[in-house]
């Protein structure tokens, strides 16, 4: 367990960093930066003992933050509107240069980016690190090219600083925070009567992980970080389908899902974790599991009672 250290989290407010923030918190001083939109989230957040520093990652306004943090991590992200390339790479590629800068004495730095980096292949591949990369993502184009844009930053900035930093592809996060991540967006959009777009053959993959996981192992990916970057897949150990995934929560709800062969769809991918568990170990919480408790914490009541896991 981490105690004892000084820690630094961007997009505390967020669905991934949150309960990160709460996990650390009871043996460790946090520090949650961001602009804090929902002041009832900040009001949490410092009752739970998180100490607060605004921060819009388009300004500086790093320079009254103190900077003997032992360890960063770097969640926050523009995702930018779609159409706004030079924004989504402004903004996420500067913040995360002058977070870097001001936290260079840091034992670890962790970013978090994500699989949609992945150039799309077959619908059964698992991805590895080293795969082509391609960011085309329909759904919201600035996104992957934004993250990629940072991921060269923060490789250079770690070498240049000596800053030993891990960069993390997160693949589906979901958990009782924010959004709730794929699970809980699909099925709100299932609610609202949409049918969610899928291939008009087979179905994407994706390697859902519960946020428990992924505040277990925060620690355990700051602790392989190195000057030249650790990059690694971060996703849970299973490769679910998507109609598999909600066909799976319609079951537990009685709420029927819809699918519509699209050629837009979300561009799920799933992960080949050999090289995250060779570096940390296992995920702990088993798909099914961690997503029926999103569903009671996000909707409370939907689960019925009769389902079955
Ligand atoms: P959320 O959308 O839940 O949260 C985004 C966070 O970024 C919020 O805390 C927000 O804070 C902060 N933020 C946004 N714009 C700015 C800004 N201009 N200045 C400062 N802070 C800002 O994101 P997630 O928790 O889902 O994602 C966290 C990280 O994980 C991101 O880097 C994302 O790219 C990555 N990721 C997430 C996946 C997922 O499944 N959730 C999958 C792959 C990667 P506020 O609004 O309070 O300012």
């Amino acid at each position: 367990m981490l105690t004892g250290k000084k820690i630094l989290i961007t997009g505390v407010t967020g669905q991934v960093a949150r309960p990160v923030a709460e996990t650390l918190v009871g043996h460790n001083e946090v520090w949650g930066l961001g602009r804090f939109s929902d002041p009832s989230i900040t009001d949490r957040l410092t009752a739970a003992g998180i100490r607060i520093w605004r921060w819009d990652m388009s300004r500086d306004g790093l320079e009254r933050l103190p900077n003997d943090f032992t360890h960063v991590l770097h969640a926050a992200v523009e995702r930018g509107n779609g159409l706004d390339f030079e924004a989504a790479v402004a903004v996420n590629s500067i913040a995360a240069g002058r977070l870097m800068t001001h936290c260079r004495g840091a034992e670890a730095f962790l970013y978090i980016s994500t699989g949609a980096l992945y150039a799309r292949q077959r619908l059964d591949h698992l991805h590895t690190e080293t795969d082509p990369l391609g960011t085309a993502t329909p759904w919201l184009p600035t996104y992957p090219v934004g993250k990629l844009a940072t991921e060269g930053v923060v490789r250079a900035f770690a070498a240049t600083l000596g800053l030993p930093t891990t960069i993390a592809r997160l693949n589906a996060a979901y958990g009782p925070y924010g959004h709730g991540g794929i699970p809980i967006m699909f099925f709100r959009r299932i609610l609202a009567g949409e049918p969610i777009e899928v291939p008009r053959r087979g179905q994407e993959l994706c390697s859902p992980i519960h946020t428990d996981d992924i505040a277990r192992q925060v620690p355990l990916l700051w602790d392989v970080a190195k000057v030249s970057s650790t990059v690694l897949n971060w996703g849970g150990d299973d490769a679910v389908g998507v109609q598999d995934l909600m066909s799976y929560i319609s079951g537990l709800t009685g709420v029927p899902a819809e699918f519509v062969a699209n050629r837009v769809t979300r561009g799920m991918v799933a992960f080949d974790n050999t090289r995250r568990s060779r570096a940390i170990g296992r995920c702990e919480v088993p798909w099914r599991d961690g997503v029926r408790r999103a569903l009671d914490a996000h909707f409370s009541g939907a689960v019925r009672a009769s389902a079955s896991t």
